[in-house]
């Protein structure tokens, strides 16, 4: 088995009113990831992880989780992923403990008392064991969700927006978790319109747009081919020298914004600044953020 534990070859899904959600994704994930798939609303997001686990079924293309292909070796496919689905889908009248027996016996699970009871705690649902799932608030039936993923303690971990719409606790208490996991060495695929939440947490990334793979690779070097890192300083003697103006971004009064692409190229800045005999202070830089990279790549569309 390659160290890819996740393979999609060329897939395409056309719904049937005939909306294709997918135009040919290509996209290898490495065992231990913490890997993030970004892109607008109506992107395919969706659509791609539901393909991961037969929620939906692809028009063309392969799956291989873990080197099983999900359409011929279905069941071996599901036994290495888990995915936390955006939807809250659990039985109203089953306490949260029985709905997780019962996914434990889905999965042909026995003896899995110990790791029930260590997501059950890690999740904070505790005290909440022998409550039927119609009583517990959203936040809580969002705890259940994530529990039910990952009963067969998959290899995998699928999350698709995770914390769209949860309190604070939560969203701390899940990322510990999520953690945790990774550092034991599950990988993660999460989902997520919180830029910032990517750009800590995923070291690799894959933009989505339209169906298609805009870009993708390692998250720092993706920021670092943005080349909207900025520098701002005052200048207190001297002017601008002629070669720089043109990477002026902004100006008011002796203080100039310019932008460079990385330590050498801010290096170059700051030498031609000296030969002129020019004196600054309160110099400051700022890094291109995911956010730059996600407005540069999706609107070029
Ligand atoms: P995302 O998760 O990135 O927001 P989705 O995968 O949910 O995107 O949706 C991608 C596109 O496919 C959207 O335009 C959506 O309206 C469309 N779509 C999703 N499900 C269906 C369906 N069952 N039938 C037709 N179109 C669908």
């Amino acid at each position: 088995m390659s160290s890819n534990i996740i393979d999609i070859e060329n897939l395409h899904k056309t719904y049937a009113n005939g909306f294709e959600a997918l135009k040919g994704i290509s996209l290898q994930i490495q065992e231990g990831a913490f890997f993030g798939l970004l892109g607008p609303n109506g992107a395919g997001k969706s659509t791609l992880i539901n393909s991961m686990v037969r929620l939906v079924r692809p028009t063309s293309g392969h799956i291989r989780i873990a080197g099983f292909d999900i359409a011929q070796d279905s069941a071996d496919a599901l036994m290495n992923i888990g995915v936390v689905a955006q939807e809250i889908l659990c039985d109203p009248f089953l306490t949260v403990y029985e709905m997780l027996a019962f996914q434990s016996g889905y999965y042909g699970l026995k003896n899995n008392d110990a790791w029930i009871e260590e997501i059950i705690d890690s999740l904070g649902l505790s005290e909440k064991m022998q409550t039927p799932c119609r009583l517990l608030s959203g936040g809580m039936k969002r705890r259940v969700m994530v529990a039910q993923a990952l009963v067969h303690k998959p290899p995998v971990i699928v999350l698709d927006e995770p914390t769209a719409g949860v309190d604070v606790q939560l969203r701390n208490q899940l990322w510990q978790f999520i953690e945790k996991l990774h550092k034991k060495g599950h990988t993660i695929v999460l989902t997520t319109h919180y830029l910032e939440e990517a750009q800590n947490l995923c070291s690799e990334i894959a933009i989505i747009n339209h169906g298609e793979i805009v870009t993708s690779g390692a998250t720092d070097q993706l920021l670092n081919s943005v080349e909207q890192n900025t520098v701002r300083f005052r200048l207190v003697k001297g002017t601008v020298p002629e070669t720089l103006r043109p990477r002026i971004l902004h100006s008011e009064a002796q203080t100039f914004v310019m932008g460079f692409s990385d330590a050498k190229d801010l290096g170059t800045i700051l030498a031609a600044l000296q030969e002129e005999d020019c004196c600054i202070e309160n110099l400051q830089t700022s890094r291109a953020t995911l956010e730059d990279l996600f407005i540069k790549v999706t609107q070029s569309f």
